[in-house]
Formats: C-alpha cells, sequence, structure tokens
C-alpha cells in the first residue's frame, strides 16, 4: 500500500514537472495561435520567418501563394547565403549515405529520380529580379527564363548526381515543365554540367490540369511497370515525394520560395 501511495505521489510530482517544462507563456501562445504563423508585429522577423519557413518546409503551411513581405530578405538571405548551400549539401550527403546501402540489380533498371527546377537547377538569378517569391508567380517572364536555359546547378546536387551514376543508378528527370520546353531544360542541364540521364520526363498536353502529385504519381506508376525499382526521389516540393508509386526513400529539398501543388 505504501509503495502504491508512493507511485501516485511520484506520477503527480512527474505530472506537473512535465508541464512545467512544456509550458510557453499564455502571451506567446495568444501570438501564434490564430492561423500557427500569425504576423504579429510583435515577433520579430528572424523568429517569425524562421518558424514560417519551418512551416513551408514540413508541409504544414499547406498551400500558399507567397512569401510574406516581411520575410522577403530573410528568404533572400537564406537563398543567397551559406545556410541554403549547407542545407542542400546535407539532403545530398543522406541521399548519398543512403544510396550506399542499396543492392543494386545491375540491369538498369535501378532508378533514382530527380525533380528538376530547385532540385537539379536553381532559378535563383530568376528570383533575384522577382523578389524571392514575395511577388506572385509570373508564368510569362518564368517561360521567358527557361528559354534562356541559363540556370546553374545545385552544387550538391551534382555532386549527388554524378556519385549516383558512379554507383550505378539510372538516372530519371520528371518535371512539371512541359513538353514545348524540353529542347531548352536539356540544354539548361547540360549548361549546367548534368549528363547521362536515361529519360526526362515533361507534361504531356493529356497533363493539363492535373495537380504536380497526380502527373508524378502516374508517371512513377509507369515506370514501375516497366520494370523500374524506384529506390530514390530527390525533389524540392512534396509534390514530387508523396502521391502513389513511391520511391523507397525520398529526399526533400529546400525551398522557402514557392510551392507547387
Ligand atoms: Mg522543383
Amino acid at each position: 500500500m505504501a509503495i502504491f501511495r508512493l507511485l501516485i505521489i511520484l506520477t503527480v510530482a512527474y505530472t506537473s514537472l512535465s508541464q512545467s517544462i512544456i509550458q510557453i507563456s499564455t502571451e506567446k501562445q495568444t501570438l501564434l495561435a490564430s492561423d500557427g504563423i500569425s504576423d504579429h508585429p510583435k515577433i520579430p522577423n528572424d523568429l517569425y520567418c524562421e518558424s514560417w519557413r519551418f512551416t513551408v518546409e514540413t508541409n504544414d503551411a499547406g498551400i500558399w501563394a507567397q512569401v510574406p513581405a516581411r520575410c522577403e530578405g530573410f528568404v533572400k538571405d537564406y537563398m543567397t547565403g551559406d545556410k541554403y548551400q549547407s542545407d542542400s549539401e546535407a539532403v545530398a550527403d543522406n541521399s548519398l549515405a543512403y544510396a550506399k546501402t542499396v543492392e543494386l540489380h545491375g540491369d538498369g533498371k535501378d532508378a533514382w529520380i530527380f525533380d528538376v527546377d530547385e532540385t537539379l537547377l536553381s532559378n535563383i538569378p530568376y528570383y533575384v529580379r522577382h523578389g524571392f517569391g514575395s511577388e506572385i508567380f509570373d508564368e510569362v517572364s518564368f517561360d521567358n527564363w527557361v528559354d534562356m536555359a541559363e540556370a546553374p546547378a545545385i552544387p550538391a546536387s551534382l555532386r549527388l548526381y554524378e556519385e549516383l551514376l558512379e554507383l550505378g543508378f539510372t538516372i530519371i528527370l520528371l518535371t512539371g515543365r512541359t513538353e514545348f520546353q524540353r529542347n531548352a531544360t536539356a540544354r539548361n542541364l547540360e549548361y549546367a554540367g548534368y549528363s547521362n540521364w536515361e529519360r526526362l520526363i515533361l507534361r504531356h498536353n493529356s497533363d493539363h490540369g492535373k495537380s504536380a502529385t497526380i502527373y508524378k504519381s502516374e508517371r512513377r506508376k509507369q515506370l514501375e511497370d516497366e520494370g523500374y525499382k524506384i529506390h530514390g526521389n530527390s525533389g524540392d516540393q512534396w509534390s514530387d515525394l508523396t502521391g502513389f508509386a513511391v520511391a523507397k526513400r525520398s529526399f526533400k529539398l529546400p525551398n522557402p520560395m514557392y510551392v507547387i501543388a
């Protein structure tokens, strides 16, 4: 009986302690409660924008239209500074560590899928002139930029790409760009240093109106039906990675500039 009483006392004490540890101030709860990423001015910009970026990268934010005006400078600093490079390198390191554990069948069907924009190629030179995602997306000006075929590689992704080829993976590129952009896209990839991909898959007319998640899932399913084993998939959007026929491992690259459903 004494032991039972002691257990109750300890349980009550532990519960009180746990609550005191995780409690945050009532004021902060109010500031953050209304929409999860409240733009209450009392929260300093850096803290607010860091939390905003977290919700974006984890997909907690869901679909959003543009970078909050007060975070334009934060996103610019992130994308053009060391942090984006460092985060991209960390993703490439994790991807490679996994890739080295994969037992390849050696039949040419061991596939690794890459998205293109903000995965292999960086559109920072475009977004420098368009507010780093704080402006509403303008398809015409972006298509003109794609036609120029001058997007540089994301260095960490180029390193991963080359190492995967070396390991014996078959590289398949699956992009939301459309068929009319095939030549410019291939030209840009080569300009950035990429080569030896097995296939470059772009949206057909029949994909018009499909969400990226459905379009990319359907294409992955077709690859599986052809006998490919999709060991890995790299993309900057959750819609690159989720849906059906998903890869054994998916790797999310950072992108706080825009979201594609
Ligand atoms: Mg992308």
